[in-house]
């Protein structure tokens, strides 16, 4: 395993070519291979096999969105290691906890005059008492004052619980979710599939297997996902390899992905702060071997919010082709565990940093339909 970056990553050109050639090829590449970039593959190589892969499937375009954030509750009934996010359902204020009602959102939206937005990305803490029935209202009481934003809500660990507590299946769950105005899914809660890292560091919270039923049945129902993997704590590189390939298989059965999303863990304010957060060069080795391997996810996105803007931009030149979008300062996800405080960014300047690269910068909805060149 060499997570070190003070390792060589360097393999001999004769051991790349063939890969190389396989790559411009467009054929998929093997676990074994998978696992030989991301160990011996020296970065310069990597980044202009990821960036030739990104120009192929995505032209000098790279994207963003106009975008809020709606975390209704850290209050959470899992513990998860890395979290610096939750705290114990009984947690009151001055301990930091919070729980949002309904007319809270409403005055948050009321600050968006119709059309600057177009969606709201729902997630939070598992709370004991919610099921489905307040999955339902939530979608629901959203699309009744704002019914033009596309509602991406609930991590598949949030369905899971909310199915539990009802008594429902997965898909019962999420049909009715559907109905009551859920657009699409977060790719959270993935952290990475490995039971035993997993373990480690979510126990308790759904499985793996749970994690890629949910998004299944999700897609099966045509709500469309994305995926994400935390990456940079106890694990190894067959462990991201793993991961990725759980989600290449899903997506060969059912297309529904949209776009991968990697993590960096962030150590600050959470039970594995002893761990040493990962070089810049470690994420923009991740994206690369992502571009590469994951040949079935159509977009590759970082999220800037948890990388900080200078990072984001130099991910694009390794495969990545979305930003994210706007936010407005409003998650707290990240900011809590050592990430950006107040992260927001505007339209112009998500523009700016995409054109310091070359590229153009478009203007997307959640779907990928582009709305206008910036
Ligand atoms: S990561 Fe999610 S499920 Fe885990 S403790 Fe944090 S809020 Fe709860």
């Amino acid at each position: 395993m060499s997570l070190n970056p003070s390792e060589p990553h360097s393999a001999p050109l004769e051991a790349l070519l063939p890969l190389e050639a396989k790559i411009s090829r467009g054929e998929r590449l093997t676990a074994d291979e998978g696992l030989f970039l991301y160990r011996m593959a020296p970065l310069p190589w990597l980044r202009t096999q990821a960036d030739a892969v990104r120009l192929t499937r995505h032209g000098q375009e790279a994207y963003f969105n106009r975008n809020i954030h709606f975390e209704p509750t850290n209050k959470c009934v899992y513990a998860c290691k890395f979290c610096a996010f939750y705290r114990t359902p009984k947690a009151t204020e001055a301990e930091g906890a919070w729980d949002y009602g309904f007319e809270y959102l409403r005055h948050k939206l009321d600050a968006y005059p119709m059309g600057s937005l177009t969606e709201i990305h729902v997630t939070g803490g598992v709370h004991p008492d919610r099921g489905v029935e307040y999955g339902e209202a939530l979608c629901a009481f959203i699309k009744s004052i704002r019914p033009e934003l596309h509602v991406k809500a609930f991590t598949a660990v949030e369905i899971t619980y909310f199915a539990k507590k009802s008594g429902v299946t997965l898909t019962e769950a999420l049909d009715r979710l559907k109905r009551a105005g859920l657009d699409s899914l977060p790719g959270g809660g993935a952290e990475i599939f490995d039971p035993e890292v997993r373990k480690r560091i979510a126990g308790g919270k759904a499985p793996a297997h749970t994690w890629l039923e949910v998004h299944e049945a999700a897609h099966r129902l045509g709500l469309l996902s994305n995926a994400t993997m935390l990456y940079g704590h106890v694990e190894e590189y067959r462990h991201r390899i793993d991961h990725m390939l759980r989600l290449r298989d899903l997506q060969d059965r059912t297309g529904g992905f949209k776009a991968f999303i990697p993590l960096r863990y962030r150590n600050e304010a959470n039970a594995l702060s002893h761990i040493p957060e990962v070089p810049a060069e470690e994420d923009l080795r991740n994206y690369a071997v992502a571009r590469l391997f994951l040949d079935n996810i159509p977009h590759l996105k970082a999220y800037w919010v948890m990388l900080g803007l200078d990072l984001a931009t130099q991910a694009l030149d390794y495969g990545v082709d979305d930003l994210d979008g706007t936010v407005d300062d409003s998650t707290r996800i990240y900011s809590m565990a050592g990430g950006m405080e107040h992260p927001a960014v505007t339209s112009a300047e998500l523009g700016r940093i995409i054109r310091s690269k070359g590229r153009v910068p478009v203007e997307r909805d959640s779907e990928y339909a582009k709305l206008r060149a910036v």
